[in-house]
């Protein structure tokens, strides 16, 4: 039995690193309890093959500017390996098409398109900051109350001071799907398959889905200080971002303790009393944060049987399926990519000819079978960084969709025929690639939810969308870090304002503890 702590954090991810970092900066003893042998989540480097090392989460375009600074990630090591890649969207002629935030060229892109580009960028940016204005907010509640009513007014103000003309275009657009947006601005086929992809990275849905509008406002609604959804690679991979905030944390007086499962969340009477570790460990407490996800922490750590029968339900409710894989692959040289220069290698690479491939794509998991001919977003980070990879080697890093969690065959028996489709889609880009294979690593939905105990393997810990925002996120009556059990609170992904590597999850939810 261990006493003395103010706050205990189950899980050392990311945001409960910030929540433990600014608790600790408070002047609370805190302890974080990581059941993985090094921190970060998802957010971790991870070394799939002797002297080859990859990002799990690879991309950072919402990391919160102001976190950064207020927890100096900087002193704690953080250093960005390459800054605002480029996306190109890529051809199987080699003909492809560069995407960056000051516009779109090539593959034949008509005079339209190119300015079409430039008013999509202006209008989407615009909304993802009407979002990234709500991420260090704590949700309003629905009530009367004068504080939630203020709240509640603030924003819709904030909506209405973006101008009548894009207020209107933000509420028509938001709850729909981005193949009409797409559709409705741009022709070449190519340029709306790339746009697309970003609507439906990490999500369970395809470009004709509901919400896939919103999906691609809260991939640019970072508060980043950078161009909206402005792309980077940390140096040492995304590990060393969440190293940083194990580093600062620390320096605070935080306890992080790595290897560390938790097996229960005990309780004394209606209150939270503490943890038990999976080796029978005890440590008291009288306010326990979770970072893991809604579901874990309330159905399994906690139990059902503690909560009211409808939030328990509500709970087990939110939509959580995991659809993305991850692809790592150690190569012994660099890759050939049809048309692509040495230069453009190390950007962002994207694979999605058009939105109707995308759709197509999304289809197979609907009836729980992979995509025979899936889409990727694909990074060669070792261009940026020789520190993953023995010298003369690379490393290619890429997420992988349709994945369903589900698998009707069972991933035991489908995840080797879904690497051959993959390594199939691969070689049709970059011919020969799979003769530099050393080793692949593909971590499928079901990998991910073990490895990284998310339930659905999903990696915002449930489907970023209208239903599941806000006030709504995880769930009523805990969308404000408080759960209705007395001193436990959530401070993962899958509460406001959702998932990536941004932190303001774990900021608030200190927020909250703290002004208890
Ligand atoms: C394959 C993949 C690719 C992604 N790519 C990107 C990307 O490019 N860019 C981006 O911004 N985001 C990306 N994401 C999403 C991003 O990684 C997540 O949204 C984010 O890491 C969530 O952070 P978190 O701290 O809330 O939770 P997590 O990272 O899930 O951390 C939760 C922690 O809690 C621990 N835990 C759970 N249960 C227990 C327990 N019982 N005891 C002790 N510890 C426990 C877990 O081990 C974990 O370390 C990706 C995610 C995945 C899976």
């Amino acid at each position: 039995m261990t006493n003395a702590n103010d706050v205990v954090i189950i899980g050392g991810g990311h945001n409960g690193l910030v929540c433990a970092a600014y608790l600790a900066k408070a002047g609370k003893k805190v302890t974080v309890l990581e059941a993985a042998d090094q921190v970060g989540g998802a957010a971790a480097t991870r070394e799939f093959a002797p002297g080859f090392k990859a990002s799990v989460a690879h991309l950072l375009y919402l990391l919160d500017k102001d976190i950064s600074k207020q927890l100096d990630l900087e002193q704690h090591g953080l250093r960005i390996a390459k800054a605002g890649l480029n996306t190109i969207a890529l051809a199987e002629d080699g003909n492809h098409i560069t995407i960056s935030a000051e516009g779109v060229d090539g593959g034949g892109l008509s005079s339209q398109d190119k300015a079409a580009y430039q008013e999509y960028r202006r209008f989407m940016s615009k909304f993802a900051g009407v979002i990234g204005g709500l991420h260090n907010k704590i949700p309003p509640r629905i009530t009367y109350q004068r504080k939630d009513l203020i709240a509640l007014g603030k924003t819709a103000l904030n909506l209405r001071m973006m101008g009548r003309e894009d207020m209107r275009e933000f509420l028509r657009i938001a709850g729909i799907n981005i193949y009409d947006i797409l559709k409705e601005n741009f022709d070449h086929p190519l340029l709306k398959g790339a746009l697309s992809l970003d609507a439906v990275l990490g999500t369970n849905s395809g470009p004709r889905s509901n919400n896939s509008v919103f999906t691609a406002l809260h991939r640019m609604s970072g508060n980043t200080g950078k161009a909206a959804g402005a792309v980077s690679i940390p140096a040492g991979g995304m590990g060393a971002v969440t190293e940083a905030l194990a580093g600062a944390a620390r320096k605070f007086g935080a306890d992080i303790r790595t290897g560390s499962p938790v097996s229960e969340i005990l309780m004394d009477g209606n209150a939270v009393a503490g943890v038990q570790l999976a080796n029978g460990e005890q440590i008291t407490a009288a306010t326990v944060v979770s970072n893991a996800d809604p579901k874990t922490t309330i159905l399994e750590l906690l139990g059902a049987r503690h909560v009211e029968a409808e939030f328990a339900q509500k709970i087990g409710n939110i939509r959580a399926q995991g659809n993305a894989a991850k692809l790592h692959l150690a190569l012994d040289g660099l890759p050939d990519f049809k048309g692509i220069s040495q230069d453009q290698l190390g950007e962002r690479l994207v694979i999605a000819p058009n939105v109707e491939y995308v759709e197509r794509a999304f289809n197979h998991c609907k009836y729980g079978e992979y995509s025979s001919k899936p889409v990727a977003e694909i990074t060669l980070p070792s261009i940026h960084d020789s520190s993953l990879v023995p010298p003369g080697k690379h490393v290619l890093s890429a997420i992988i969709q349709y994945a369903p969690r589900q698998l009707g065959m069972g991933w035991g028996a489908g995840k080797a025929a879904f690497l051959d489709s993959v390594m199939e889609l691969l070689d049709s880009y970059a011919p020969g690639i799979r003769e530099k294979v050393l080793t692949a690593e593909l971590l499928t939905p079901e990998d991910i939810e073990h490895d990284f105990r998310m339930a659905g393997g999903h990696w915002h810990h449930g489907e970023m969308s209208l239903d599941q925002f806000l006030m709504l996120r995880p769930v009523p009556k805990s969308a404000q870090y408080k759960t209705p059990v007395d001193g436990l609170y959530f401070c993962g992904a899958g509460c406001h304002p959702g998932g990536g590597v941004m932190g303001s999850a774990g900021k608030n939810a200190a927020s909250v503890v703290l002004a208890q």
